[in-house]
């Protein structure tokens, strides 16, 4: 068996259910993944149990090999895990004032972010107020102007002698008697964690009927972020999270970390400094990006929409009794070409692009060799194709003139066609006894 014809056949395999074995293969990679992605390491062991759990016995869907299989399953999870589905911002009646308070360490982005959620919500025609609660941090007030200004959104400040709450509360009665429906309150952080930050939310929580706290995190903080977001949900209780700095390099795994602990749905996604650089968070945008693994969802797609299922369990049972014939070679060459041939998908999957680029690739997977081929099979009639023992020395000397080959070539091809019969016929009969199957490689 060639390792050309192996891969081809990859994919048609009998595959059954997922094993222990296959499962703790593919995790290892998803937890390197995860925490190089920077999910905290108390969420990576939680996630990888439950996936552990969850996959082992599940059926291995056509067209995927256990390994993707796994990949498919965390992706799905993971997805799961971060909301399923993009989330609005919650707002009241266009007639009444919407609370939204705004939380989050020291330089997380509380005040850029106020000043861009004012932006958007503007643009849905709302008219939102900006509160200038931040009165520890000397230019913090006139940052929000600044930035408040050029939103062309009011901001609300009464400098830094007074206490955050009386700004909330002063600024609610602003926002009332002036036609405001939206106000959102751009508090202080501090640099870590600590009593006084939390007291003061909950002063102003106390004070004026917040709707929405948001909590603001940097993406970069990886780690720290499920500190983070532990302490701001059971000390102050926040409904929303905003991931700033998702511009940078980092893979954003804070935005898992946050999820898992604190249960609640990220809203949006920052993703530069600019005010208009605020997006809606797409959960599964954002597993694709934790995974890290290229393309390897959009390969799992292509996979599940090219196979036909029943074409491919009609050959299963072809290759298990090596009934295998030369039309069923030109049906999993055009499912081949379906999914952009095999250089293309061994390019996709994780691991396999950056380990074998430039290595054994070109002379595993001849393209051109696979085009003679087919031609070769296309050469041979109907009768021939379903019972390649016809095929004789006169016959053979037809198909490689049809095909534009010596009969060389086409009698090398017959050869080896009948030895991966044979390779098929005991690989099943392995894989039956759990013998071991494709991984990542
Ligand atoms: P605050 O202390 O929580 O109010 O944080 P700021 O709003 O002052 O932001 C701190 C720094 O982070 C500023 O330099 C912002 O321009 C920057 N920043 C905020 N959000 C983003 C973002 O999404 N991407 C990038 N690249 N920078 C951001
Ligand atoms: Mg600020």
């Amino acid at each position: 068996l060639t390792e050309k014809l192996q891969n081809v056949f990859k994919n048609l395999r009998s595959k059954g259910r997922l094993t222990e074995a296959d499962v703790k293969t593919a995790l290892k990679e998803v937890k390197m993944a995860l925490l190089e992605a920077d999910v905290s390491f108390k969420v990576v062991k939680q996630f990888i149990k439950s996936v552990q759990e969850q996959a082992v016995g599940q059926d291995v869907m056509n067209g995927l090999n256990p390994g993707q299989m796994v990949i498919k399953i965390v992706n799905d999870e993971l997805v799961k895990l971060m909301g399923s589905e993009t989330t609005e911002i919650a707002l009241r009646l266009a007639s009444e004032v919407t609370i939204i308070m705004m939380a989050g360490l020291q330089g997380a982005g509380k005040t850029t972010t106020t000043a861009k959620i004012a932006g958007k919500l503007k643009a849905k025609g709302r008219k939102p107020l900006l509160a200038a609660c931040d009165v520890y941090r000397p230019a913090a007030i006139k940052q929000l102007q600044v930035n408040g200004e050029k939103q062309g959104v009011e901001v609300f400040a009464m400098g830094d002698k007074n206490r955050p709450v009386d700004i909330a509360k002063a600024a609610l009665v602003h926002a009332k008697t002036n036609g405001f429906n939206v106000l959102i309150l751009d508090t202080a952080g501090r640099l870590h964690i600590d009593e006084e930050m939390m007291q003061e939310l909950q002063d102003i929580k106390a004070a004026v009927p917040v709707d929405q706290t948001l909590l603001v995190v940097d993406a970069m903080t990886g780690q720290d972020a499920v500190n983070v977001a532990e302490m701001f949900s059971n000390k102050v209780g926040i409904d929303g999270v905003v991931l700033t700095k998702l511009d940078g390099d980092t893979r954003g795994g804070a935005a898992l970390s946050i999820r898992a602990v604190s249960g609640k749905p990220i809203l949006y996604v920052g993703m530069g400094e600019k005010l208009s650089d605020l997006e809606q968070f797409y959960p599964d945008r954002m597993a694709s990006r934790i995974l890290g693994m290229g393309d390897v969802m959009s390969l799992i797609e292509k996979a599940q929409a090219n196979i036909d299922e029943e074409k491919a369990k009609a050959m299963e049972q072809k290759m298990k009794k090596a009934q295998f014939d030369f039309n069923d070679y030109l049906d999993s060459m055009e499912q081949m070409r379906n999914m952009g041939g095999i250089s293309s998908i061994l390019n996709m999957l994780p691991g396999v692009g950056a380990k074998m680029k430039g290595q054994d690739l070109e002379s595993m997977v001849d393209e051109k060799d696979m085009a003679r081929k087919e031609a070769i099979v296309l050469s041979m009639t109907p009768k021939e194709r379903e019972n390649p023992d016809l095929i004789n020395p006169s016959r053979k000397q037809r198909i490689a003139k049809g095909a534009g080959v010596d009969i060389a070539e086409v009698n090398r091809f017959i050869k080896q066609f009948e030895q991966s019969r044979k390779m098929m016929k005991q690989m099943t009969g392995m894989v039956g006894k759990g013998g071991k199957r494709g991984g990542f490689k």
